[in-house]
């Protein structure tokens, strides 16, 4: 008499569980910043600029060193 067994497919993974990355506090995890642009004596903002943000290097990821 054959038994039916219920076989979950199986993924077996070897790789060891990854800690969460921790996201830049600046971009947010996005790697990118949007700064004001500004121009002129005054400093007027003529608008948003997005760049690359500096404290993760545009990983998105905080980096602890
Ligand atoms: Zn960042």
């Amino acid at each position: 008499m054959a038994v039916a067994t219920a076989r979950k497919p199986a993924r077996r993974r070897t790789a060891k569980p990854e800690p969460e990355p921790v996201k830049c506090t600046p971009c947010g995890g996005t790697g990118e910043v949007s700064r004001a642009v500004r121009v002129g004596r005054k400093q007027r903002v003529v608008g948003q600029q997005t760049g690359m943000c500096l404290a993760c290097f545009g990983s998105g990821e905080a980096t602890t060193d």
